[in-house]
């Protein structure tokens, strides 16, 4: 008989869901309430009737027996969700028993069988509801068969015969239909799918089993009346019929799940997340989506073979399992890439919480095969409804996470539309960047820095552009990282920092003798050649070492720092300069300063930006100033936007400003406009209109500058 597996606990409620909670129970208590009307009544006409202790019963209480033999060996039959029917053997015995024995019986030994099997699941609305419909189904099963046959509704039948056949099938239909639509009308209450699709698909996965049982319950009916000892015999067909749908299972797993490591495959996860997003959709939860892949899995498979990569992958499968609760489903989606959904979370935070969880977890080194390995995963997160509201997009907008989380290996990435954008963008910009350099299109900007005290312009960066024929103007921001990862950065770089010398000189020539600072990234900052070639473009061009500085960030130099401290020790005795930029984002720690011997810290912008708002801004920037004086160091200060910011940078003793409020990047020929108006109108009282020129400050009381 069927009766669906504990899925989920009835779910908690939000508005439609305690509606149909309220519905689910109504029905259960109905349900159980006509089955036990039926079961008295019988009982009523039929206790006294009945000689219960005769041996003419005894083939009655085998088949009960057996019926409760058949009640605790279920079948589970495979749903194409994953998820399984139960149906039980015990069909056979008591579809059997409601044609020829006495009702009563039945129907006790059905209770006491289903009511002890579901209370061990401890699902109460759930057994009530089962017992109920038994009660109701096999009772209108009995009167079916003696109506149409002719035999006693309520005292056994005295035996059956060739015009019995016809009446026991109609009978066996009775109990499929009556049975199968109770519980689907009950699953439909209970998740709002439709009791037809649900009796179909009923149909459809266990149909033949049922016919099987079904037709063989007047069989087992036949064989009791003709001879108790043969009766055992009928529990052959029954483990043929459990065998098959044992293999019948076995085939559906296979198909919803991954063969190495055992876990749910994609299709199994798209099942079970459509239906959580469903049921999410209703209850206000969130879902969540997590991406997760290995760092370097393929070096591992490599190099210590795939034996090793295999058990790195089951131990992995076995760690983001044991790390999450029951509820989530951990899923293989294929090579070291897995996914985990996260049903049913009250708030979106709960998905960043677990991912940590199973970050922290795969820390932890793994022994696979003997071998000891570190892993590291890179996670992409996405959540329902915020992110998207299909599981398809959800999964894709994971992707776009994780493809950001590898970047940095080992992150834990939320999805954001802007990376959604720059990967977009990013797809088609690597394939332009390598004609971009022969094509002329990355042009050099330059940004002056004025000395705070004097407002005198005393130094330019050069800052690059890619003008794309399509896109526009793209920010560094966006294509340097592209660069560094496809090995144009070194053509792109070594054209940029011509150009700056070639303004440089230009200027010279002009009359203005300022410095030029250039930033270095962090491969061209590894390239041992660096140094020797910088030393031929400087005489070239005819340019004093002293006036180039370079721009590297810590995580320039953290990229391969045994190289850049070697590149930088050889940059240092050409003579150039070198400027520590973003400083305070990083870790820079005192013993990092010492040994790299900077003349120069630029505090980052993200300070500076916020000096007039957060107080912590204005300390970091504040401490940053004294720390450079203390070491000697010059300080500049970038971002610079209204003059409030400038004067407290100055009255902090900051050495050179640079920022939109001096000036915003420009071309050469603007740089060398405004150097000779600033030239010009050095008149700290003047206020001028055109090229924005630094206002000068005079120099505060308490402080030289460096
Ligand atoms: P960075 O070295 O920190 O450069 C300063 C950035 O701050 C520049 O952005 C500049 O336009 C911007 N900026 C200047 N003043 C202000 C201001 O007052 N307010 C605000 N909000 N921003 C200001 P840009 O030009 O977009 O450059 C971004 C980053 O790209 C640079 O940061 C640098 O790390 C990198 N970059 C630029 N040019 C090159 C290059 O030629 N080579 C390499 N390797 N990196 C470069
Ligand atoms: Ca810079
Ligand atoms: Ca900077």
């Amino acid at each position: 008989m069927t009766r669906r597996t504990a899925q989920q606990e009835p779910p908690t409620p939000g508005g439609v869901v305690a509606a149909r909670l309220r519905a689910v129970t109504v029905f259960a208590y109905t349900v159980f309430a006509v089955g036990l009307l039926f079961l008295v009544l019988c009982a009523a006409l039929q206790l006294t009737r009945v000689s219960w202790a005769s041996w003419e019963m005894s083939k009655y209480y085998l088949l009960t027996v057996l019926l409760v033999i058949g009640e605790m060996r279920p079948l589970l039959v495979a749903r194409h969700d994953g998820e399984a029917d139960r149906i039980t053997v015990s069909t056979i015995f008591s579809v059997a028993l409601a044609l020829i024995g006495p009702v009563t019986l039945v129907l006790l030994a059905q209770a006491i069988a289903v009511g002890l099997d579901d209370l061990r699941r401890r699902m109460p609305l759930r057994t009530l509801f089962n017992i109920g419909q038994y009660l109701v189904t096999l009772t209108i099963t009995r009167l079916v068969f003696a109506l149409s046959s002719g035999n006693p509704v309520m005292d056994p039948a005295t035996s059956l015969d060739g015009g019995d056949v016809l009446p026991a099938l109609l009978a066996a239909a009775t109990f499929f239909l009556l049975n199968n639509g109770l519980v689907s009308v009950i699953v439909a209450l209970e998740t709002g799918q439709s009791a037809r699709e649900i009796f179909r698909e009923d149909i459809r996965v266990g149909g033949l089993t049922w016919l099987i049982l079904l037709g063989l319950a007047p069989v087992a009916a036949v064989v009791a009346e003709f001879s108790l000892f043969m009766l055992p015999l009928m529990m052959l067909p029954v483990l043929g019929v459990q065998h098959n749908a044992w293999i019948a299972a076995l085939r559906q797993h296979e198909a919803l799940h991954d063969g190495l490591t055992g876990l749910p495959n994609r299709e199994l996860l798209r099942i079970r997340a459509e239906r959580a997003i469903a049921h999410a959709g209703e209850t206000g939860q969130h879902v969540g989506v997590m991406l997760l892949d290995l760092d370097h899995f393929k070096e591992v498979n490599d190099t210590l073979g795939h034996h090793v990569g295999d058990g790195l992958l089951r131990e992995v499968a076995r760690r983001v399992t044991d790390a999450l609760p029951a509820e989530v489903t951990v899923a293989r989606l294929g090579g070291d890439e897995f996914a985990v959904l996260v049903p049913g979370a009250d708030e979106m935070g709960t998905v960043g919480l677990l991912a940590e969880r199973v970050a922290d977890r795969l820390r932890e080194s793994v022994h696979a095969e003997g071998v000891r390995i570190g892993v590291q995963a890179s996670i992409g997160i996405a959540v329902f409804p915020q992110h998207a509201t299909t599981m398809d997009t959800l999964l894709q907008r994971a992707d776009i996470a994780l493809y950001r989380a590898k970047t940095n290996r080992g992150e834990i990435q939320i999805y954001r539309p802007e990376i959604d954008q720059h990967t977009v963008l990013r797809l088609s910009l690597l394939g332009d960047l390598h004609q971009a350099v022969d094509n002329e299109e990355f042009e050099v900007l330059y940004q002056p820095q004025v000395e705070a005290r004097t407002g005198r312009p005393v130094a330019v960066e050069a800052l690059m552009r890619w003008r794309h024929p399509v896109h526009g103007v793209i920010s560094p921001e966006v294509f340097i990282p592209l660069a560094e990862n496809s090995g144009a950065i070194g053509a792109m770089s070594r054209t940029a920092v011509q150009a700056a010398l070639t303004t440089l000189a230009m200027l010279r020539i002009g009359g203005h003798d300022v410095s030029m600072a250039v930033n270095i990234s962090a491969r061209l900052l590894s390239d041992l050649e660096l140094p020797d070639w910088l030393r031929h473009q400087l005489i070239r061009f005819s340019i004093p070492s002293s006036r180039v500085t370079i721009e590297v960030t810590e995580s320039t130099i953290t990229a391969d720092p045994k190289r850049a401290m070697q590149v930088l020790r050889e940059l240092r005795e050409i003579g150039v300069r070198l400027a520590v930029d973003d400083f305070g984002t990083g870790y820079s720690s005192l013993s990092y300063l010492r040994r790299l011997k900077p003349d120069e810290l630029k505090v980052d912008k993200s300070f500076v930006l916020q000096m007039g708002v957060d107080e912590n801004s204005e300390v970091i920037v504040r401490s940053t100033v004294d720390l450079g004086h203390g070491l000697g160091l010059s300080v500049v200060a970038e971002g610079v936007e209204d003059q409030e910011t400038y004067d407290r940078l100055a009255r902090l003793g900051c050495d050179l400003i640079q920022g939109f409020h001096v000036a915003r990047p420009m071309t050469y020929p603007a740089l060398q406009a405004w150097l000779d108006a600033a030239v010009k109108h050095r008149d700290p009282f003047s206020r001028r209109k055109g090229p924005q020129v630094p206002r000068a400050r005079r120099a505060p009381a308490h402080r030289a500058p460096a």
